[in-house]
């Protein structure tokens, strides 16, 4: 287990803090975020939460007094440099922040990473990473725990259990393990109704999420032994059906429950770039082909953003890389 010995005595020292996340960020990166953000308050912190991109709606029962906020160059580049320390929550490269890359970067603030994703770039003092963590939102668990005077209330657990719930799938992917299950355990016993945060997150989707869903449906496509499955979602989709890029939020997984695919893709049109989201069960990394386009993520789940190719061209380009892969894995 991580020693968070270190991050303690920081914050035992230090008076304000800021937290940000990830672009586009799910539960793990939010619940997270809001498990820190309510520890630093209860010990009397100065503590605000800033994120590139806005919280997702799914997931705004989360922050019940709507502390996080959305990066305004004008009014928070300033205030970035008065925070005593950075955290940094599930990422671990910094264009994953957008806009919010530079300021970061050229704060004279002490930072630290907490995340479990492979491959860190090193962008602060101090890297609290564990990869076999099967979410971030476990190891600020684990954080707050090593604190002997930390007590458990709802709204933590809460934030603790959608970040789980979230990056293991319900409990299902590789990484869940039987420590996962146990701090579930912890949670729920603090108050946690697994049932309402599954909801909340997963069942408060809009009619037009799910007509956008059939157009995704709509678009799969295989190579010819069915070991690579791709759905595609373009601009159009978006408009035509109102959604945003949340409401794509585990389309990619359906790709997978097609009988001997490896590995499961969703390619979506964004305005200047092709986003591609990449998906596999059991022993292949997807990461490793998201590594060679400047990608990244984690082995079963990872993350592409090319610039300069349209959609047809992007698809052409990652599907035979995952070729390649797969070929030269049955050699
Ligand atoms: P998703 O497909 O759900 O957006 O992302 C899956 C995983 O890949 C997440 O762990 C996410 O952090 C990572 N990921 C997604 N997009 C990118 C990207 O553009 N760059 C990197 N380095 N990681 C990404
Ligand atoms: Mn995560």
């Amino acid at each position: 287990m991580l020693d968070f010995t270190k991050i303690l005595q920081i914050i035992q020292k230090y008076n304000s803090f800021l937290i940000t996340t990830h672009l586009n960020p799910d539960a793990d990166a939010i619940g997270s975020e809001l498990a820190l953000h309510d520890y630093l308050r209860i010990l009397g912190k100065k503590v605000s939460v800033i994120n590139a991109d806005a919280t997702p709606y799914t997931l705004e029962f989360l922050d019940r007094d709507r502390i996080i906020e959305t990066y305004d160059n004008k009014k928070h580049r300033e205030k970035i440099n008065s925070f005593d320390v950075l955290f940094a929550l599930d990422f671990n490269q910094l264009k994953r922040i957008g806009v919010m890359e530079n300021v970061f970067r050229q704060s004279n603030a002490l930072k630290i990473c907490i995340d479990h994703h492979e491959e860190p770039e090193n962008f602060t003092e101090y890297l609290f990473v564990d990869i076999s963590y099967a979410s971030t939102g476990e190891i600020i668990f684990d954080l707050l725990k090593s604190d002997n005077s930390f007590q458990l209330d709802l709204p933590i657990a809460e934030a603790i259990y959608a970040a789980i719930i979230t990056d293991t799938g319900s409990f299902r992917f590789e990484r869940t393990s039987p420590k996962t299950h146990l701090t579930a355990a912890e949670l729920i016993s603090a108050g946690v109704n697994p049932k309402t945060i599954y909801e909340k997150i997963y069942d408060q989707g809009s009619l037009n999420r799910l007509k956008l869903l059939a157009s995704a449906l709509k678009s799969i496509n295989c190579n010819s032994d069915q070991s690579i499955c791709y759905m595609r979602i373009t601009l159009d989709d978006l408009r035509q059906n109102n959604c945003g890029e949340a409401d794509l939020e585990g389309f990619v997984n359906y790709c997978l429950s097609v009988k001997g695919t490896k590995i499961g893709m969703l390619f979506q049109e964004l305005e200047d770039t092709v986003k591609v989201s990449l998906r596999s069960s059991g022993n292949f990394p997807v990461n490793k082909i998201a590594n060679q386009f400047n990608g990244g993520g984690h082995f079963n789940a990872a993350g592409i953003r090319i610039k300069g190719r349209n959609l047809d061209e992007a698809i052409e380009m990652i599907l035979s890389a995952a070729q390649s892969y797969l070929n030269k894995e049955e050699e």
